[in-house]
């Protein structure tokens, strides 16, 4: 007898944050009419392109570097399922718990049940892109189980009853005063006195922090890269909050992409030059947390890695999105995309915002679901030149724009086109045809769509075949 696996899944949809409500070019007319908005992102996009630029410049082999990530990352996809394995048997040979999880469902289900397991009602939460993508924070709440954020922004999203707009900088869309007024209105024992200068606005949320990480007993974290060879699990952050978060908690629940995984040990030290220098523009960045499931006596005595998912197969079953895969979430091409710049993270509907965001979130969901994501784009290519892992994504959006469905008159006009193109005598008759409308500037319907953004190029008063005919 058989067993049929089936097709490899996306994203189900009801669940978690990969889908919008509205189309990009909706949602990004209406951030386009937000000054502060635009301000606050030229402001930090051009501040932290500016410092990265500069950190990239002192290595003279950052392509050398670029190339190997790259490298590793498709060696890493093309034995995926190996690898994975190979990671659990080391962590759970280390004294930590694996578990698989289909879907965003099914890993939500999954923590919800080993936080419950250990009678506490309330988690801190550090580094979790992942949990974001699923709705980790919904489900625990639904469960009556309280989560608190301790990255400074994520905590400032999470207390605005907010979504992140930036995958470095969350909270990148509020300025100071917004800030204040949110933990003025939200955060418990705060100053009533509180002004919004930074130094104060910080020192509020790091003495709320601090009462928090010594009173929660459970702590949920992402994962930047585990490595395969031994089990260990990787953390890169700036605050000190997610090393706080991995050691101080009795248990550990570690949810993390299956994409996350590198062979071996010695295969950070070129992710662990590349992150820091194109994300925050720092050379090293502050702390780097390494955990290999349980050390009795030391640190959390009981630790979970969730792998998820959520699409994630159905992404590596494509030759050319894949890639997509590779990303290590720096946020490089998110700060150089003059798309992004404009309009912010909430316009791209899904917890990966920007270029990035632009090919792994219609993969993961099924292009279907988010059709006006690959148009999201100018085709510039500053993302590809900026990513350090070299994924290019001009590539896949021009592949997801083939794939996404294309509106009636599209299809019509195209099928039409290639016809005429494909009859000699009709495509010399359809080139008299547009001279005769040199001065026609706007489609009619239902082709106005097309030229409601762009201007009609004009026919040349004279076709190559006249000239040609007239030597
Ligand atoms: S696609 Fe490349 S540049 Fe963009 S976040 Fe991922 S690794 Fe960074």
């Amino acid at each position: 007898m058989s067993t049929f696996l089936g097709m490899p899944a996306t994203a189900p949809r009801g669940v978690g944050h990969l889908r919008g409500d509205e189309s990009f070019p909706d949602a990004a007319r209406k951030a386009l009419g937000n000054e502060q908005l635009r301000r606050n992102l030229a402001h930090a996009t051009t501040t932290i392109r500016g410092k990265s630029g500069a950190v990239v410049a002192e290595l003279p082999d950052w392509q050398e570097l670029r190339s190997a990530g790259s490298a590793l990352k498709a060696a890493t996809m093309a034995r995926l399922p190996e690898l994975l394995e190979q990671l659990e048997e080391k962590v759970t040979a280390a004294g930590g718990v694996v578990h698989w999880a289909a879907d965003a469902t099914e890993a939500n289900r999954i923590v919800t049940g080993l936080v419950r397991a250990t009678g506490h009602r309330r988690v801190i939460k550090v580094k979790s892109m992942a949990t974001q993508e699923i709705g980790l924070n919904e489900a625990l709440e639904e469960a009556g189980i309280a989560p608190v954020e301790t990255d400074l922004a994520e905590l400032i999203v999470q207390l605005g009853h907010d979504k992140p707009s930036h995958i470095l900088v969350p909270a990148i869309h509020r300025n100071r005063t917004e800030i204040r007024d949110i933990f003025l209105r939200e955060m418990p024992g705060v100053d009533p006195a509180l002004t919004d200068d930074p130094a104060t606005l910080a020192a509020a949320a790091r003495r709320y922090l601090r009462e928090t990480f010594l009173s929660t007993k459970v702590a949920v974290s992402g994962a930047n890269f585990a490595v395969a060879e031994t089990g260990t699990l990787v953390v890169l952050e700036s605050e000190g909050n997610g090393r706080m978060c991995l050691t101080l908690p009795d248990t550990l629940i570690t949810v993390m992409g299956i994409e996350k995984v590198v062979p071996t040990w010695r295969d950070l030290e070129v992710f662990l030059q590349l992150l820091p220098r194109a994300s925050t523009g720092e050379r090293m960045n502050p702390y780097t947390s390494m955990w290999t499931g349980v050390t009795p006596g030391d640190g959390p005595q009981e630790f979970h890695l969730v792998l998820l998912d959520n699409g994630r197969t159905a992404v590596l079953a494509d030759e050319v999105g894949r890639q997509a895969l590779h990303c290590i979430r720096c946020s490089a091409c998110l700060n150089v995309c003059p798309v992004y710049e404009r309009t912010g993270g909430h316009a791209y509907g899904s917890v990966y915002p920007g270029p990035i965001g632009a090919v792994l979130s219609p993969q993961l969901t099924g292009v279907a679901d988010n059709a006006s994501l690959p148009y999201a784009s100018s085709l510039c290519g500053a993302c590809f030149d900026a990513c350090p892992v070299k994924i290019d994504i001009p590539s896949v959006l021009v592949h997801l724009r083939n794939e996404a469905p294309h509106p009636r008159a599209e299809r019509i006009a195209m099928a039409a086109a290639a016809y005429t193109m494909d009859h000699p005598a009709l495509y010399a008759r359809a080139q008299h045809a547009a001279r005769l409308s040199r001065h026609v500037k706007r489609l009619p319907p239902p082709l106005n769509g097309w030229t409601a953004g762009r201007d009609l190029p004009q026919p040349p008063p004279e076709t190559f075949r006249d000239w040609w005919a007239g030597r």
